[in-house]
């Protein structure tokens, strides 16, 4: 049974298999978590995603870590609230479901996620750190590679919002 876990803190010091990028669709970097990321990493991670050319909504991609000490980072697209009647929380869940399975695929064990789409793409955080810890869950039934998940919180206040859910998934199990 993975493991999973809420760290207070910046997703770039993190030493785990791979990181996920709240990435925004070019994957030619931005500001918030992706700017740290691409700043941490050095300019070889810029090259690497401009060579893939994109990335749709809801999708993962796979690239080197560089500078980092996560020798990957998975990047991901989440989606842009907007109101949440425009297939938000299934955009939100593809983009956890995806960057898992991508882990899986190449064997990596152990993954990191901020907490996608909510900063600037302005997903409210509760809902969104709800179906983030539900859908790691879930998907994980079917990962048996990946040993451990970190919800990376960059605020005290998010931390105590992931503790009190993954406080409720361990005693539901
Ligand atoms: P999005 O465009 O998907 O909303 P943002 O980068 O604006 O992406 O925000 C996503 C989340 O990442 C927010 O909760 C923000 O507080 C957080 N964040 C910003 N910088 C970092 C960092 N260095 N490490 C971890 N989380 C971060």
């Amino acid at each position: 049974m993975a493991i999973l876990k809420a760290f207070c803190g910046d997703i770039t010091r993190l030493s785990v298999d791979a990181i996920v990028n709240a990435a925004n669709s070019s994957l030619l970097g931005g500001g918030g978590v992706d700017g740290a990321i691409h700043r941490a990493a050095g300019p070889e991670l810029l090259a690497e995603c401009a060579a893939i050319g994109g990335c749709p909504t809801g999708e993962a991609r796979l690239t080197r870590g560089y500078r980092l000490p996560a020798p990957h980072v998975i990047h991901t697209v989440g989606p842009v609230w907007h109101g949440g009647t425009h297939g938000e929380p299934v955009a939100l869940a593809a983009c956890y479901r995806n960057s898992l399975q991508l882990a899986q695929r190449h064997g990596l064990a152990s993954l990191a996620f901020p907490c996608i789409s909510t900063g600037v793409y302005a997903y409210p955080f509760a809902p969104a750190a709800a179906l983030a810890v539900a859908t790691v869950r879930q998907t994980l039934v079917d990962c048996p590679a990946i040993g451990e998940v970190t919800f990376c919180c960059f605020s005290a206040g998010d931390f105590e919002v992931y503790q009190r859910l993954l406080a409720a998934d361990a005693e539901s199990r």
